[in-house]
């Protein structure tokens, strides 16, 4: 089994640094190989996703995946810049399938910004599609309008798009994971102006159907949105699409306590995967040591589990990170008074030491 381990740019190196050490105490067989990505690529080989980082990528099991981007490329040419690199992933790799728990775990129910009572024992899964809509429909572009009330100005345009098969095989990942879980699903939708989601609307029905054992019910974007933040215990697995699925996650991770506490997978039809942590770069305390670890180190349980086929190694890894939580180590974006604060490196000897 191969990993390629991509740490990217800002906290990414740091975090992933730390999971890569757990990995390496398991003990198990398998090869790493480091490659670079996003804004390191870029300054080193001129593009944000090389052909070596890409041809890696392909070849591997599983791709674990720190952050790319910085504010400082944000001038360049848009195919230039370090998010791309993720974008190209996921198209050349088809990872249409997007991951993404929110577990509030006890011992940080004082770190979300919701009262303790909604988000005590939550455990919600947001399966987000991931490789169509409207961040790569065409045409999009920018012109001089042709026509309309704003005729001759400049304007921006993208496409909003879905296949009918696209709809069905992601809808069938949230069945499929709902009779694992709670088995009730909810697709989210903008069905009331948008065709695009009626048209998944309509096919998250039919492929409903053939799940007679898995509830389903259908929500506005919008509605989801404050029920999210009014009451999310009430969801089990959330299903839709990627623009919508993008906000919705990380709405849902600061009920979790810090977006540093959220692991995501994203999948392609053969369960090979990538897997990274929710959040982004971070170059505001990138450097510093304090980044939390913890849900890069979370999102390689997932890869063991997914695309390893070793669900005892990423069950051991699950509980030696509760089990840092329960000493009270807490980096500080999830620390609360009475707890001990402690930097990046610090978590990740943690829980290598919880793991031994
Ligand atoms: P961000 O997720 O990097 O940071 C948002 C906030 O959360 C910041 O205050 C940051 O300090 C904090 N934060 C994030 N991860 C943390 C961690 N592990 N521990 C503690 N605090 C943490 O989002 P942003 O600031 O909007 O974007 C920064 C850069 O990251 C941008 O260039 C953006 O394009 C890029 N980005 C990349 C990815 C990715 O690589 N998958 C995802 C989102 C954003």
């Amino acid at each position: 089994m191969k990993i390629a381990i991509l740490p990217g740019d800002g906290i990414g190196t740091e975090i992933v640094a730390e999971a890569v050490k757990v990995l390496k105490v398991l003990d198990l067989k398998f090869e790493m190989e480091s490659v670079l990505v996003g804004g390191a690529a870029y300054e080193a080989h001129g593009h944000p996703l090389p052909e070596a980082t890409l041809k890696l990528a392909k070849e591997s099991d599983a791709i674990l995946f720190g952050a790319v981007g910085d504010w400082k490329y944000d001038k360049l040419d848009r195919p230039l810049r370090p998010e791309q690199a993720i974008l190209g992933l996921r198209k050349n790799l088809g990872l249409f399938a997007n991951f993404r728990p929110a577990i509030c775990y006890p011992q940080l129910v004082d770190a979300s910004s919701l009262k303790r009572e909604l988000v005590a024992g939550l455990d919600i899964l947001i399966i987000r599609e991931l490789t169509g809509d409207i961040y790569f429909g065409q045409p999009r572009g920018r012109r001089v309008s042709p026509d309309g009330h704003f005729l001759g100005s400049e304007e921006a345009f993208d496409t909003m798009r879905y296949s009918r098969p696209e709809i069905e095989r992601i809808a069938r990942v949230a069945f499929d994971a709902a009779r694992k879980r709670g088995k009730r699903v909810t697709s989210v939708d903008k069905a009331n102006v948008l065709e695009t989601f009626q048209l998944w609307k309509d096919v998250v029905t039919e492929i409903g159907k053939e799940y007679p054992d898995v509830a389903l019910d259908h929500m506005y974007v919008d509605n989801a949105a404050m029920q999210l933040v009014k009451a999310p215990k009430k969801f089990d697995v959330v299903v839709t699409g990627n623009m919508f699925g993008d906000i919705l996650s990380d709405a849902a991770a600061m009920l979790t306590g810090s977006i540093g506490m959220l692991p995501s997978a994203s999948l392609n039809d053969k369960n090979q995967g990538l897997y990274e942590p929710s959040h982004g770069s971070a170059p505001d305390i990138a450097g510093k040591g304090v980044a939390n670890p913890l849900a890069t180190i979370l999102s390689a349980a997932m890869m063991l589990r997914f695309s390893l086929n070793q669900p005892e190694a990423a069950e051991r890894i699950e509980k030696a990170v509760d089990a840092v939580l329960t000493q009270g180590l807490r980096t500080p974006d999830i620390y609360s008074e009475g707890t001990t604060k402690v930097g990046t490196v610090e978590m990740g000897n943690a829980v290598v030491k919880a793991l031994k």
